[in-house]
């Protein structure tokens, strides 16, 4: 592609509003377009009318409590990646399904907000953190499940930030890549409370699923935990190795998930 074929992105107006209320009344008009880090945005909205940048709002933390982390929506990959409380309490797993995504400066950029908020079929963030007992604060809607939002239609809320309950469980996540730093051809996130296994599901190349199942062995979790899910080809990989590949993944994981218990 040469740089003639490139369409930049273009933006009439640029908005920086002073509280989540009037970002919120500023994205109900349809050219509008609120901004994350533009990674994603930059490739696919060639047009915007009015920009909405949400980086006066304070929105770039990582708090933690005794109960959970709260993450604001204009936090980096790279911060999530970094940061010592979730590498610590999540053993590594967040940072496992960040660190593969196109590089340091790019995670720098991409934003947690732009991340949940796109539901990507590619996301590794939405397939690591469905297997943990997250919620999503929306201005609009209010607090619910990540799976309850993954499921939403798109509509014109604004996410202000994510909690992921400190409830005890043990998670680990894999992904395949054909080469590193590309899009994953499958990625898995299990993790155990008590009996119940969590075992999300992505790059199918659909947008990550989640399994709940109680009481099922490590060894036959993938199999099982797949059963109800579909899967699909792209230039990436056909539904058959995707399919063959993420049940080998679950059960790696859930084997790396009671190894550490
Ligand atoms: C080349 C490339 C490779 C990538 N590879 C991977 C990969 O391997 N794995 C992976 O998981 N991800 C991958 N990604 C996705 C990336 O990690 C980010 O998820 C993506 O760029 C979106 O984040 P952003 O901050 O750039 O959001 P933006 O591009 O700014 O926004 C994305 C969308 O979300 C909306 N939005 C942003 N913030 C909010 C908010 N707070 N509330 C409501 N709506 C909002 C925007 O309006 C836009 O529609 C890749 C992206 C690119 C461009």
């Amino acid at each position: 592609m040469t740089m003639e074929e490139i369409e930049l992105v273009t933006i009439a107006n640029y908005l920086r509003p002073e509280s989540l209320s009037e970002a919120y009344e500023l994205n109900q008009k349809k050219a509008n377009r609120v901004l994350g880090g533009m990674m994603w945005l930059r490739l696919c909205s060639p047009r915007i009318q009015n920009a909405i940048d949400l980086s006066g709002l304070d929105l770039d933390y990582i708090k933690e409590t005794e109960e959970a982390f709260e993450i604001g929506a204009m936090c980096s990959l790279r911060s999530l990646e970094t940061h010592p409380g979730l590498e610590t309490y999540f053993r590594g797993a967040i940072k496992e399904s960040v660190r593969h995504i196109v590089g340091v400066q790019f995670r720098n950029q991409a934003t947690v907000g732009g991340s949940i908020y796109g539901r990507f079929g590619f996301s590794d963030v939405l397939t690591c953190l469905l297997a943990l007992d997250t919620e999503v604060v929306l201005v609009h809607a209010g607090k619910m499940t990540l799976a309850e939002f993954a499921d939403r239609k798109r509509d014109r809320d604004i996410l202000e930030k994510i909690i992921i309950k400190k409830d005890g469980r043990r998670v680990v996540y894999l992904s395949q890549r054909a080469t590193k730093t590309d899009f994953p051809v499958a990625a898995c996130a299990v993790s155990k409370k008590e009996d119940t296994w969590y075992v999300s599901v992505g790059a199918r190349p659909a947008k990550a699923e989640l399994a709940v199942i109680h009481g099922e062995p490590a060894e036959t979790l993938g199999e099982k935990a797949v059963a109800d899910m579909k899967f699909g080809s792209n230039m990436r990989g056909s539904a058959e190795y995707r399919e063959a590949i993420a049940k080998v993944l679950v059960r790696r994981a859930a084997n790396a998930v009671l190894e550490e218990s």
